[in-house]
């Protein structure tokens, strides 16, 4: 009896070193994989996968399809990046090349202009010199998007005063928002915020232009400024045609032009290069608008850096 209680107790003491072996064997060979599956994120993360060397025989079958994954997609980033880089050379050539017959254009159109000339060659003279200019702006923008998007222009958030922002976008637009005796109605404001100013100025100033370009002769735009936790408002509100519901996330889209304003000049890119601003500063836009009842952009800039 004692002889088979013995065996029974050596058998299981046996299965259960043999079962707490195989885990830890498992266990080790997991964290192995583990390991290696964290090392090449970590290397994938920093950019140089394509460096880590591995020995393909010893790969368990997930690290062997995530080295499958890392290494095609560092491929296509680089790619990517390259293509990015030629896209980036060749707007920079369009852009120089084109600006000296650009320029000549819009200044032998403006000598013509200057003679007389029969009435309807003076209304091809006005249209050649309008579309000169709109290709120049359209070039000059596209440059300016590129280099954003690219990294060449880099918007750096700084501590500053919205009220010398705000006084600093209204004073470039009054001239515009006079010739339409558009009385623009700012509320000071002692808010200091983050915002590169140079850029964030701009971002303002289209959508300033906007309301002016869209506006009536005679109507008013009002600017003000609410405080949030986290960020400040600035709200301009305008009392032009407003902008339909399934317009209004498309508007800030490059080129995008709402069907309305096709008598109104424009190339539909302001807001794009508004957002893009406002979005590498850590701040956002968005509208809320009624058809017929005018439209309010808010542009939201953070109140502290992160
Ligand atoms: P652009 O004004 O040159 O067309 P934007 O990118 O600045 O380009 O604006 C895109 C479109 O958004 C405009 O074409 C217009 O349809 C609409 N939009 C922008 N601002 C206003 C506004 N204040 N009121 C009505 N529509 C607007």
């Amino acid at each position: 009896m004692d002889n088979w209680i013995f065996v029974i107790v050596i058998s299981v003491s046996i299965s259960v070193s043999t079962v707490i072996f195989v885990i830890l064997l498992y266990r080790r060979k997991m964290r192995r994989i583990l390991d290696s599956l964290n090392n090449m994120l970590d290397r994938a993360i920093d950019g140089d996968f394509t460096e880590y060397s591995l020995d393909e025989s010893a790969l368990s079958a997930v690290e062997a399809k995530m080295d499958r994954f890392l290494s095609s997609s560092s491929v296509s980033s680089k790619n990517l990046a390259a293509e990015k880089e030629n896209i980036k050379i060749l707007i920079s050539d369009i852009s120089h090349q084109t600006k000296t017959p650009i320029a000549n254009i819009i200044l032998y159109a403006q000598l013509l202009g200057e003679r007389d000339l029969p009435e309807d060659c003076e209304v091809y003279v006005k249209t050649l010199s309008e579309q000169a200019k709109k290709l120049d702006f359209l070039i000059s923008a596209l440059v300016k998007i590129s280099r954003l998007e690219s990294g060449i222009i880099t918007v750096q958030p700084q501590k500053g005063n919205l009220q010398d922002l705000l006084e600093n976008a209204i004073t470039q637009i009054f001239p515009k928002a006079e010739a339409k005796e558009i009385d623009i109605q700012a509320k000071s404001t002692d808010g200091i915020a983050y915002f590169d100013p140079k850029w964030t100025v701009e971002a303002i100033y289209n959508v300033l232009d906007n309301a002016v370009k869209y506006s009536r002769c005679h109507s008013i735009i009002k600017v003000s400024v609410k405080h949030y936790e986290l960020f400040f408002r600035i709200d301009v509100t305008d009392q032009a045609m407003g902008i339909e519901e399934d317009e209004q996330s498309k508007i800030f889209t490059r080129f995008y032009r709402s069907p309305m304003v096709s008598t109104k000049e424009g190339v539909g890119i302001g807001l794009f290069i508004s957002r893009e601003i406002l979005t590498a500063g850590g701040g956002y836009i968005k509208v809320a608008s009624k058809p017929e009842h005018g439209s309010t952009f808010s542009i939201f800039l953070p109140r502290d850096s992160r």
